[in-house]
Formats: C-alpha cells, sequence, structure tokens
C-alpha cells in the first residue's frame, strides 16, 4: 500500500508472534474469544464515555453496541466487528506492536515450559493469538478522534499502518479481518462459530450476532421463462384464492407452474444470552455455569475450577450485587508486589454498565487475590471515576464484601472432609459432593494462607474471623495442617495460653530446647516458621480469650510448681554471680526457670523485645 507506514514489533512481542504462528498447539479456537473479549471491553469503554457524555455514541448503527461476526468462505476471511471505542493510528501502533506490556516476556517464558496458550488473556497480550489461526490479518479501526486507519501484518517481524482508503468507513470501532490460513478452514463453518461462542463467550455483556446462512424454500417458477412467469403468479395469488384446490388437482395431473427450491439467504443471527448472571437468581445457576463465567471474568482457561464462589445481593440503604471467586490458584507474583500494588480484581459495575475493572475501594489489599464482580444499583451513574471513587455508599459495600469473602473461604474448609475435627460444631450440608472437596481447604491455605495472615495484620476488625482461618503445624499436628480451634480443643486443663515457637523451619523448630519441657508435659506448641509469621504475631495478640505466649520469650507460665520458690532460693547466690559475669549490656536478668527439661539454659528474650527469629529477619530484611 502506497500510503503505508512501516513498524517493527517490540522484540518480545516479535518472539512471541514467532511461537504463535509456528505453534502446533492444537486449541487454536482460543484466538475467537481473546477478539471477542477485546470487542467487549472496546464497547464497556464507549459505553462508559456515554455516561458523561451522549455525544460519543453518535446516531444511527453506531449507537448499537454489538458485535459482528461474518465469513467469507470464497476468499477465507473471518470478521469481528465492533462498534466499540476504536483505535486512534496512535493507539494502533502502540497497543498492537510497538508497546510490549509487562506480561509479553513472562508469557512466552511460561509457553516455553508449559506449553499451554490457554491462559493468553491473563498475560495481556491476547491478541496476537490471531497468528494461531492467521497468516495475514488487518486492523480496521476508527475512533471519534481520528480517521480510520488499517494496520496489518503478516507476522514477519513488521506491521504496517495506513489511512482507510479503500473500506467502507466503519462510523466507529474496530473490524479485524483474519486472512485463515489453509489448515484453519474449520473457521469458515458456521456451526463451528457459534459452537465457539457459545463454549467460550457466553458471558460478553454485548449482543454477538453471526451473519449466518439460512435454508428456506422459495417458489420458483417451473417454466423456462421465469419473469413472465412470476409476475402472473404473483398477481393470481391475491385474487384466486378459491382456485387453490384446482390447482393442485391440475398440478397432479399436469406439470405445476411453480415448484419449491431452496435457496440461501442471510441474516444476523443472535449467538448470546445477553442477561448477566449475577441478575440471575443463584439457584438457578449451575456450577459449571459459575466456572465459566470465572473463567470469562478472569481470564484464567485452565482446567482446574475456582476453590470456591459467592454470589449474593445486598438491599437496604446500598443495593447491589456480588459475585466473588477464589481461584485456584495464586499468581506468582501475588506476593511479589504485594505492597506496591493495589490493583483488585473485583469489576465495579453500576445498573449493568461497567465502570472499571481497577477500583481499589472495593477491596482490601489483602483480599487482592479474588476475583469478581460487583453491581450496584445505588451508586450514581453520570460521574467520573473519580467522584465515583470518593462515594460514601463505597465503604458500605466494601464491607459487605469483606464479610462475604470470609464467609465464602470459611465454607471451603467447612465442607473439606480432611477439616472435619470440628464437624459436629457445624451443620454440615450432607447433599454436598464431599469428596469433590476433600483437601480443597488445604489448597487454598498453600495458595493463599499467607494473605490471610497479611489480613490478620491489616485489617483489626476483622482479626478474629481471619484467624479462624489461620492454619500451621504443631508438636501435636503430626505434619497436618491444624487451626486454633482444634489447638484449643487439645488445650491441657488449665492451660491458660496458646503457646508457639518462631523460627525458621519447622525442622529448626523441633529441636529448639524452648520446647524440651513443654514436649515432656504434654503440651502443644505451634511451629510458625514464615517470616511473615513474627509479625502476624505483634498483632495477633489473642484469641477466644487466650493470650499467646511464645516459648522463647520471657513469661512463660506452665501452671504453679510449690518448688519454684525453694529453688529460687538456693540458687540465689549462682543467679547474681551469672548476672554480674555478663554484664548488663548482653543480658537484662537471669533467672530460674521451670521450662527446660534436659539443656541447661537457654538465652530468652524480654517480653516486648524481639524474638531471635525477629533480629535474623530484621538483620536480613527477608520479607
Ligand atoms: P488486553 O486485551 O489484555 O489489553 P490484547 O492483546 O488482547 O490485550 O489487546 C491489546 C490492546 O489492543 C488492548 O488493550 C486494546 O487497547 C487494543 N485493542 C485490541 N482489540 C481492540 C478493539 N477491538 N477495539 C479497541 N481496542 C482494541
Ligand atoms: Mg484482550
Amino acid at each position: 500500500r502506497a500510503n503505508a507506514e512501516k513498524f517493527e514489533f517490540q522484540a518480545e512481542v516479535s518472539r512471541l508472534m514467532d511461537i504463535l504462528i509456528n505453534s502446533l498447539y492444537s486449541n487454536k479456537d482460543i484466538f475467537l474469544r481473546e477478539l471477542i473479549s477485546n470487542a467487549s471491553d472496546a464497547l464497556d469503554k464507549i459505553r462508559f464515555l456515554s455516561l458523561t457524555d451522549k455525544e460519543v455514541l453518535g446516531e444511527g448503527d453506531n449507537t448499537n453496541l454489538e458485535i459482528q461476526i461474518k465469513l467469507d468462505k470464497e476468499k477465507k476471511i473471518l470478521s469481528i466487528r465492533d462498534r466499540g471505542i476504536g483505535m486512534t493510528k496512535e493507539d494502533l501502533i502502540k497497543n498492537l506492536g510497538t508497546i510490549a506490556k509487562s506480561g509479553t516476556s513472562a508469557f512466552v517464558e511460561k509457553i516455553q515450559t508449559s506449553g499451554d496458550l490457554n491462559l493468553i488473556g491473563q498475560f495481556g497480550v491476547g491478541f496476537y493469538s490471531v497468528y494461531l489461526a492467521a497468516d495475514y490479518v488487518e486492523v480496521i479501526s476508527k475512533h471519534n478522534d481520528d480517521k480510520q486507519y488499517v494496520w496489518e501484518s503478516k507476522a514477519d517481524g513488521a506491521f504496517a499502518v495506513s489511512e482507510d482508503v479503500w473500506n467502507e468507513p466503519l462510523g466507529r470501532g474496530t473490524e479485524i479481518r483474519l486472512h485463515l490460513r489453509d489448515e484453519a478452514g474449520e473457521y469458515l463453518e458456521e456451526n463451528k462459530l457459534k459452537e465457539l461462542v457459545k463454549k467460550y463467550s457466553e458471558f460478553i455483556n454485548f449482543p454477538i450476532y453471526l451473519w449466518a446462512s439460512k435454508e428456506v424454500d422459495v417458489e420458483v417458477p417451473a417454466d423456462e421463462d421465469e419473469s413472465s412467469d412470476e409476475d402472473e403468479t404473483s398477481e393470481s395469488s391475491s385474487s384466486e384464492e378459491e382456485g387453490e384446490d384446482e390447482d393442485a388437482e391440475k398440478g397432479d395431473q399436469k406439470k405445476p407452474k411453480t415448484k419449491k427450491v431452496k435457496e440461501t439467504t442471510y441474516e444476523w443471527e443472535l449467538l448470546n444470552d445477553v442477561k448477566a448472571i449475577w441478575l440471575r437468581n443463584p439457584k438457578e445457576v449451575t456450577d459449571d455455569e459459575y466456572t465459566k463465567f470465572y473463567q470469562s471474568l478472569s481470564k484464567d482457561f485452565g482446567d482446574e475450577k475456582p476453590l470456591s464462589w459467592s454470589h449474593f445481593s445486598a438491599e437496604g440503604d446500598v443495593e447491589f450485587k456480588a459475585v466473588l471467586f477464589v481461584p485456584p490458584k495464586a499468581p506468582q507474583d501475588l506476593y511479589e508486589s504485594y505492597y506496591n500494588n493495589n490493583k483488585s480484581n473485583l469489576k465495579l459495575y453500576v445498573r449493568r454498565v461497567f465502570i472499571s475493572d481497577e477500583f481499589d475501594e472495593l477491596l482490601p489489599k489483602y483480599l487482592n487475590f479474588l476475583k469478581g464482580l460487583v453491581d450496584s444499583d445505588t451508586l450514581p451513574l453520570n460521574v467520573s471515576r473519580e467522584m465515583l471513587q470518593q462515594h460514601s455508599s463505597l465503604k458500605t459495600i466494601k464491607k459487605k464484601i469483606i464479610r462475604k469473602a470470609l464467609d465464602m473461604i470459611r465454607k471451603i474448609a467447612d465442607e473439606d472432609p480432611d477439616e472435619s475435627y470440628d464437624k459436629e460444631k457445624k451443620d454440615v450440608d450432607e447433599s454436598v459432593d464431599n469428596n469433590e472437596k476433600k483437601g480443597q481447604y488445604t489448597k487454598f491455605w498453600n495458595e493463599f494462607g499467607k494473605s490471610v495472615k497479611l489480613g490478620i495484620i491489616e485489617d483489626a476488625t476483622n482479626r478474629n474471623r481471619l484467624a479462624k482461618l489461620l492454619r500451621f503445624e504443631s508438636t501435636k499436628s503430626e505434619g497436618k495442617l491444624t487451626s486454633l480451634d482444634q489447638y484449643i480443643s487439645r488445650m491441657k486443663p488449665g492451660q491458660k495460653d496458646i503457646f508457639y515457637i518462631t523460627g525458621t523451619s519447622k525442622e529448626q523448630l523441633e529441636k529448639s530446647p524452648f520446647l524440651e519441657r513443654l514436649t515432656k508435659k504434654n503440651y502443644e506448641v505451634i511451629f510458625f516458621a514464615d517470616p511473615v509469621d513474627e509479625y502476624l504475631m505483634q498483632y495477633l495478640m489473642d484469641y477466644e480469650d487466650k493470650k499467646f505466649q511464645n516459648v522463647s520469650k520471657e513469661g512463660l507460665k506452665l501452671g504453679k510448681d510449690s518448688k519454684d520458690k525453694e529453688l529460687k532460693e538456693s540458687f540465689k547466690e549462682l543467679t547474681k554471680w551469672w548476672k554480674g559475669a555478663l554484664a548488663s549490656e548482653n543480658v537484662d536478668d537471669v533467672k530460674i526457670s521451670n521450662r527446660l527439661a534436659d539443656t541447661p539454659c537457654v538465652v530468652v528474650t524480654s517480653k516486648f523485645g524481639w524474638s531471635a527469629n525477629m533480629e535474623r529477619i530484621m538483620q536480613s530484611q527477608t520479607l
């Protein structure tokens, strides 16, 4: 094209495209859902803008917020168009080639190890999946602020952008044309596309239409001279109703005047049901539908189902509906970027209109691993995101969501047969297939346990609820995870405090001299071996009226021993000598202790000082 400007793909993008175009990956279908998802995002954007400025929608067909799929069997072209926000020339250059998203190299790495392309959308590079099925792609786009442009590439390291002087004006939006490879011919079959839209794009909130063929019976004249005959039949049909029987009789005897033939016509066929799942009655939504909804929401099309979900509505002063999910797996960087990443994964809708998926006012940081959606009728529609962010209802919404989220997590434990220790206390729903739920809480804990701990540190209001979710190993847990409730149920008569010890690993802690006497006397001690545990225990002071006692710190009381006083008295001189020998800057005090059995002496941290483990952490700055 004469007016084309050429560009090179950013290096990582180019690498990704190479991999895709040479991929033997059998599930090429995924490109369709990625394109539909992009179309839906673009429609969300224009609809959002239209809330504060009606003009942006334009008029006529431009106001139809929809997605259209069309096939050209002869030219082997599949096109997907939307009436979304569109892209300016600059957008085309940046979004489709020159700016690498942070996920690009992470995804390239991922496919090289797992070979699984299914998660491409999660890495923010879904568009390039078009090259699984096409060897040449055109993106025609019209944004309100610019002219219509064409982006094109054969995935050979370069792409071109030119002002569009060939195609029909789009009005607004984007059309992606895939020139399909020979082996991707199946995407020219209407049934295949219908099946794929059903499978992957069921929960798109805009209508998806297919320009679908339809076989219709038409009467055509049997005679050779078609045009004159047609005139005759149309004239006679209205006036000669009574003559019908006669005609049929004649038809049996003689040659009929007309005959029926199949003719192919085309019309837009709606492929999806746009009723939002969250507006439906939870009782009528199947598990499978929730799983699929989770997948489309999170772009997590992996094999695993979400660990749990909660679908509820809140009424009263603040009305909203919400669906929350616990994903099956934590993203790799969940805790790496914890302190500088505020991004929640809840999508905010106001009266069915998508507002934002970067609304950090809806969830506290420690729950950012949840996926889901909130749709509120109480929030105002026609204000800016910034204004909305200040709205007083958000506090109420947030509070309720946290409660529901914690209930949902507790439910994973309640339904898990492995957690059956205090089943008698709970209403176990016998109808649930508990085999499927077996081990789910351990799985949750391994993926997101740290979030629970961070929650205890950050969220004083829900500290006790979160503490209930806590799991750990102890001197009596036999290698399994146990809970505070379980610990309490095993406490010895007269035992007041909950005992724990902190360190670098369970193995190291098991050998600790601090445990000697406690284990001998059959007390249970919790092992806290995660660096975050030290911080955790600075916030978790008590649970169910029981105090926590670090067994390596001062203040350990194991029930009264009558000999204590006697011992103290008889070793008075020795204690004094020790104190003198260890200059006061090395130790605060020297005391007779009843915490040991075999080891002659230990160094103990003062009640309010850092534990030895905390000192270690501070020195290495591990958190
Ligand atoms: P993601 O959707 O995760 O951002 P993609 O690779 O699917 O990543 O798309 C890249 C970008 O290209 C999008 O963020 C968007 O800016 C732009 N884009 C893709 N398709 C469209 C479309 N149909 N309309 C408008 N912009 C689009
Ligand atoms: Mg996308």
